[in-house]
């Protein structure tokens, strides 16, 4: 059995969950699950970043205990699991005793193989990104590129990560693919900001005094280790690289961390350079997907346009937003999130086209077989075209373009819908040609079951509906069975309730 592990970013607690969490849960839910019903032995990990000056600072600002702080926000992420249907096996909070000795662990190895130093810093640190900012990515009103503000100059006592140790083995690894980043575009900046220059080394460390909330340095009480090397070895302590258990041995390394882009030179720089310096095996891939904006433009509080993901689960469902974020946002690139859009895209996909062929094809079945699945055909067409479907189906999936993937599904229900328009098994009933009528409905349902199958990582509670309505056991035993002829003879159909009723604009 092929094992996966799969990653996200871990969420940053110092506000409630936007649009942009919830792309990213999904699509991570959308792959393992795939992977799952591939026979895949899945691990999904997400969880929540904890520490940092940010943290820090806004829980300070709300007059609340740092730790309550971010107790409360951490709540609102794992609530997250039952509203966007996740399915995820572990959720890691970095506050938590095994992070913080596992993270300490890491540091240790690092340190014993002679990759940690102390010197002074001065430099301008932005407290958005968390990081130091080099003068030359400044703007011209030197402010920070990404977050518009002033950093702050800092100067201080800090231990370095010789990160510059490990630049030729990262650039090596990118190129080959050994580490492999999708989409390319971000292979190509990732290798345009090594650069001839090569990896600097980071910063490690802050002096507790300036910031007590992390964790503290090995040996050296006086210091926390910065919020990044915290947060990213998350990955392994979070699968047992504490005590290297045996789920660590089966899982790690990990087959894709799922993130976004903004924080890939931190994930394909810092990350594989402290898994390099620890001994510890680098992962296979990088997914990177982008921003979502919304009506067009960039979320800003300030234009008032900011998304949110739990208003559209109460309005529509968790699966209406699922399918929109899946189909409508390119996977590896920026995508808009517009409400007129939202509904077009419900009402043409779900409650017209798919809701339909469900609707139509059940019927047809109770109406003229009794409800019962006729015995089998051997369809070359149909069954060819299916096969076409699901190789792109696949394809989507395994190389990070789930849009693919979701117009595939899109092509079966389609093509449903148009053999019903062309083969008319109403004429037929009429005209009593019940061989070519029981045909014609044997691939109907077939189809059906097909389409069942291929929405269960978008849509995990209505695929499992529809399958069930044409009597097929996919809920006992996940697994797709994509080979013609899967629905037995006598099964008996059944009709439900509207699957993705109609909305109004
Ligand atoms: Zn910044």
């Amino acid at each position: 059995m092929k094992k996966f592990y799969l990653t996200t970013a871990i969420a940053y607690v110092n506000a409630a969950p936007h649009v942009g969490h919830a792309l990213e849960f999904v699509q991570a839910d959308a792959l393992t699950r795939y992977h799952r019903a591939n026979g895949d032995d899945v691990f999904f990990l997400t969880g929540t970043d904890e520490h940092g000056v940010k943290i820090y600072e806004t829980a300070k600002e709300a007059g609340v205990e740092t730790q309550k702080f971010v107790d409360l926000n951490a709540e609102k992420f794992m609530a997250l699991k039952d509203i966007l249907l996740l399915s995820y096996d572990d959720f890691i909070r970095t506050t938590s005793d095994f992070h913080k000795k596992g993270a300490q662990k890491i540091w240790s190895k690092m340190n014993e193989n002679g990759d940690i130093y102390k010197s002074i810093y001065k430099g301008n640190y932005c407290v958005g990104c968390e990081a130091f900012v080099p003068e030359k990515d400044l703007d011209n009103d030197g402010n920070c590129p990404v977050h518009k503000k002033k950093p702050k100059i800092l100067e201080e006592e800090n231990y370095f990560f010789k990160l510059s140790k490990y630049s030729d083995k990262i650039k090596k690894l990118i190129e080959t693919d050994e580490l492999l980043i999708l989409p390319q575009e971000r292979k190509k900046e990732m290798l345009n900001l090594i650069g001839e220059d090569g990896l600097k080394d980071v910063s490690f460390s802050r002096p507790k005094s300036v910031l007590p909330w992390g964790i503290s340095v090995p040996d050296d009480d006086s210091q926390v280790m910065y919020v990044w090397c915290d947060a990213l070895s998350n990955y392994i302590t979070g699968i047992g690289y504490l005590e290297e258990t045996e789920q660590f041995k089966k899982y790690w390394p990990c087959d894709a961390h799922l993130i976004g882009k903004d924080i890939l030179r931190f994930h394909a720089g810092i990350w594989i350079g402290m898994l390099l310096s620890a001994d510890v095996t680098v992962p296979k891939a990088i997914y990177v997907h982008g921003f979502v904006t919304s009506e067009g433009q960039k979320m800003s509080k300030t234009l008032g346009n900011v998304v949110n993901p739990l208003e559209y689960v109460e309005k529509y469902g968790a699966e209406a937003l699922r399918w929109f974020l899946l189909k409508e946002i390119l996977t590896m690139d920026d995508g808009d999130f517009g409400h007129k859009r939202f509904v077009e895209v419900y009402n043409s996909d779900l409650a017209n086209s798919f809701g339909n062929l469900v609707n139509r094809v059940v019927m047809m079945t109770e109406r003229y077989l009794d409800a019962k699945v006729p015995s089998v055909t051997s369809n070359g067409v149909v069954m060819d075209k299916l096969a076409g479907f699901v190789k792109e189906y696949e394809n989507g999936f395994e190389s990070f373009d789930l849009k693919k993937a979701c117009e595939a599904l899109v092509s079966v229900v389609d093509f449903g819908n148009k053999y019903i328009d062309e083969n008319k098994p109403w004429v037929l009933a009429k005209e009593n040609d019940l061989k070519k009528l029981r045909n014609v409905l044997y691939d109907l349902l077939e189809i059906l079951r097909f389409a069942g199958m291929m929405a269960y990582p978008i849509f995990p509670k209505t695929s499992l509906k529809i399958l069930d309505q044409i009597g097929c056991s996919f809920e006992k035993n996940i697994k797709f069975e994509f080979k013609w002829g899967g629905l037995k003879e006598g099964n008996v159909v059944k009709k439900a309730d509207v699957l993705f009723p109609r909305v109004e604009k």
